[in-house]
């Protein structure tokens, strides 16, 4: 059998659908992420329904396929020879709805006569409409007594939904498409389940009695066929622990290979750079900075790479504590790198990084300290010449310090003797794309430390972040102040608009600065601004109501500096403005030299301008709760208290209740979690694209915490236990996770935060 597999059944889990069960309705199921035969069985029923219920047709919606229980109330014959039909009204005792067949004159008097008033049958087709009213047309049905027992069908209906439920009394109904409904998937299911036969278990004896899981077997069947609603529960258990616990294992396989590599042990030098840079800190570290740094310099001792995630909120002081382990690196003889998602956080991080450090980053010049070290700059947009000369210190080990874009990982970077990578608010990175960070020409990796303000809930820790270890520092540095978050509706409220804009005029007459933030950098744009918003937002269902155009921050920019802000200096700044523009227009900022900057969402990360003091983000509702949370982080970082107006014209209650929730928190964990909650809410309502990358079917992230966590454990247990991957099936688990990408939901969440 060709491919990775070492066994039978995850050869036969994996083979292509299309071998199975033809290429129209592999296709088909392509649409629902379904592309091999165990791709297939994982697709479970999103619910069952039994011909012992009677179902509330006042639920029907229209558009949807649907499986009912009903009684025939009322049969009639309507229109003329050859486009006779047969009118069928259903009940569930209070609402009615009809049914309508079409065919052959001998057909519709067979059905008439099965649809007798007072019958009971299984009814499966699409909601439709005729003359605004809910209808059934031609759908499938098989009749059942009142113990769900078959007693007849429609002579051409679905095998596979009259084998259904006469075997159990269960119909699982599917997700499906306009061109594959729920009967047809019930049917190819049932073909692969024939077809890969009888399946061995990958999982050790004594995790499914600890865990009470039946056996993967019973599982799809279970699932697929039930013959009780428990059956069904139990298989979704056992493969929802499959899912989890294969995620899990990937972590933990790959946790265990980087704790056999090899890495430089970064262990300084007393009196060093590090030292000089601690004497002149005008600060004192706080308790948890203290903390996080030793437990960072100790493994950079190590002869193995550290993996670790430091998270903190904006403003928490993650980037001294990186700037010392940067130093124990320079200390030891080796280079470090710090990465940042784009150019304007890059020179940021390059100017304050300069700052922090003084003289000691001036390189080998005469006059500089003893092991002072120079800075460097590597981004996409520098000229060639200066590129080259980058390159240069950073290939001679000149450049002790390098700070850049994902520029830096390009080939043509060459680094003497890379020690540390620092990856900062680097959600854009998988875990793959991680993994291959740092490695040294020798085959050994640098350390690797990864920081992130975006708070991550522990499940998702896990899950996108279960490779590394994590470091979280929880307070905030004394010098902040307090933010206070208003929803502005202009729906309601129209004149609240001009206020914001006045408020903006104070606050500059007082000395303070303001961001205005825009969903779009100009109005052509079908899409948010730099690729950043289009999450939650447009996920919620809401885009139906929030049809009006997104604010442009280039038509914003022109529209408040002659209007509402005249007068002012105000400032653009987005993601498509050449690099030494939007440099310019920061450094502007920074310094105090423009009142107000509109901006997309370039300034989410990492902008720190302790003057600013106001932040107004236009159509807020197109941003999701995350990335409004990061945004707020802006402000308030001196001395004065922050104001920040989210501001929506949208009148939905999902969009509101989201601002609302941003207004009334500013604790990230809680805002983070709801965000993935509503993000997958979102999926549920039918926006398909959301997720579709991710590996994560059964699981999810926020609810399923406890089962992540436990399958943590297990996998490492399973991994301790063999250390050499000689348990085949387990080895193949692995290999099918890694093979489907690893990143889970949560990391998709992440990457778009
Ligand atoms: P983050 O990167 O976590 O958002 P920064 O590292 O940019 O936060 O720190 C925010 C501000 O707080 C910076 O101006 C920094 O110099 C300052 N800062 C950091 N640590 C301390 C500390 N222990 N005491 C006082 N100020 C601090
Ligand atoms: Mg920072």
């Amino acid at each position: 059998m060709p491919g990775p597999w070492r066994t039978r059944q995850f050869a036969e889990l994996n083979r292509d659908l299309a071998e199975i069960v033809g290429d129209k309705t592999a296709a088909a199921l392509a649409g629902l992420r379904v592309r091999s035969a165990g791709d297939l069985l994982r697709l479970v029923p999103r619910r069952y329904l039994s011909g012992t219920e009677t179902s509330d047709l006042s639920e029907l919606v229209e558009g949807e396929d649907v499986a009912i229980v009903a009684k025939v109330h009322d049969t009639r014959m309507a229109g003329q020879e050859p486009r006779r039909r047969l009118e069928v009204v259903l009940t569930d005792d209070r609402t009615t709805i009809t049914a309508t067949f079409f065919g052959r004159e001998r057909y519709i008097s067979s059905w008439s006569r099965q649809l007798t008033r007072g019958a009971r049958a299984i009814f499966v087709g699409r909601v439709g409409s005729f003359g605004g009213h809910p209808q059934l047309a031609h759908p499938d049905f098989v009749l059942v007594d009142e113990f769900g027992t078959i007693t007849g069908h429609r002579a051409r209906t679905h095998r596979a939904m009259a084998d259904q439920v006469s075997r159990d009394g269960l119909i699982g109904l599917y997700p499906a498409t306009a061109k594959l409904p729920t009967w047809n998937v019930a049917e190819t299911v049932e073909l692969v389940l024939d077809h890969v036969g009888r399946l061995g278990d990958p999982l050790p004896e004594w995790v499914r009695s600890s865990r009470g899981l039946v056996d993967e077997d019973a599982a799809y069947h279970g699932v697929h066929r039930p013959a009780t609603r428990r059956e069904a529960s139990a298989g979704l258990d056992r493969l929802r622990f499959d899912e989890a616990l294969a995620l899990q294992l990937v972590m933990a396989r790959r946790r265990q290979r980087s704790a056999g590599d090899a890495a430089p042990r970064l262990t300084g030098t007393p009196g060093g750079i590090l030292d000089q840079f601690d004497d002149r800190l005008p600060f004192r570290l706080t308790d948890g900075q203290q903390e996080v740094c030793d437990e960072i310099l100790d493994e950079l001792a190590q002869p193995h790479p550290m993996r670790r995630l430091l998270q903190g909120e904006v403003g928490s002081g993650k980037t001294v504590v990186a700037v010392r382990a940067m130093l124990r690196a320079i200390d030891s003889g080796r280079q470090a790198a710090l990465v940042a998602p784009t150019e304007v956080l890059a020179s940021q991080h390059y100017g304050a990084i300069r700052t922090l450090l003084g003289d000691l980053g001036d390189g080998q010049v005469l006059g500089a300290p003893e092991g002072a070290t120079e800075v460097v700059l590597l981004t996409g947009s520098l000229g060639a010449a200066a590129a080259t000369a980058v390159r240069e210190a950073i290939a001679s080990g000149r450049a002790g310090l390098v700070i850049g874009t994902h520029a830096l990982f390009s080939a043509s970077v060459r680094f003497a003797d890379l020690g540390l990578v620092i990856v900062d608010e680097q959600h854009r990175f998988g875990v793959r794309q991680r993994a291959s960070l740092g490695r040294r020409p020798d085959g050994s990796s640098a350390h690797q430390l990864v920081m992130t303000a975006t708070p991550i809930p522990r499940s998702i820790a896990m899950t996108a972040f279960g490779d590394l270890a994590t470091s979280t520092l929880t307070e905030i540095p004394a010098g902040r102040s307090d933010v206070q978050t208003t929803v502005v509706e202009i729906a309601a409220h129209p004149g609240w608009l001009e206020r914001a804009w006045e408020r903006i005029r104070e606050e500059v007459a007082a000395g303070r600065q303001a961001f205005i933030v825009c969903p779009r950098i100009d109005p052509g744009d079908p899409l948010p601004a730099d690729g950043a918003a289009d999450d939650g937002a447009a996920d919620d269902g809401s885009t139906g109501v929030d049809a009006a155009p997104m604010a442009s921050a280039i038509e914003t920019y022109e529209r408040l500096s002659s209007g509402p802000l005249h007068g002012l200096r105000v400032g653009l700044l987005h993601g498509r403005l050449p690099a030494d523009e939007k440099d310019a227009v920061m450094s502007a900022f920074a310094s105090g030299r423009i009142d107000v900057v509109v901006a997309t969402t370039v300034i989410e990360v990492g902008v720190d301008v302790p003057n600013a003091s106001v932040m107004v983000v236009l159509d807020a509702d197109r941003f999701g709760v995350s990335q409004l949370h990061q945004l707020r982080g802006r402000i308030g970082r001196g001395e004065h208290p922050g104001l920040c107006l989210l501001v929506t014209s949208s009148t939905s209650d999902t969009a509101l209740s989201r601002l609302v929730a941003v207004a009334e928190t500013r604790d990230g964990f809680r805002l983070a979690e709801l965000d993935l909650l509503q993000r997958r809410e979102g999926n549920v309502l039918g926006s398909a694209q959301a997720g579709t990358k991710s590996s994560l079917r059964l699981v999810r992230v926020i609810e399923d915490a406890g089962l992540i966590a436990d399958a943590r454990e297990v996998a490492e247990r399973l991994v301790r236990d063999d250390p050499d991957e000689r348990h085949d099936l387990l080895a193949d688990l692995v290999t099918q996770t890694e093979r489907q990408g690893e990143e889970a939901a949560a990391g998709e969440w992440l990457e778009r935060t």
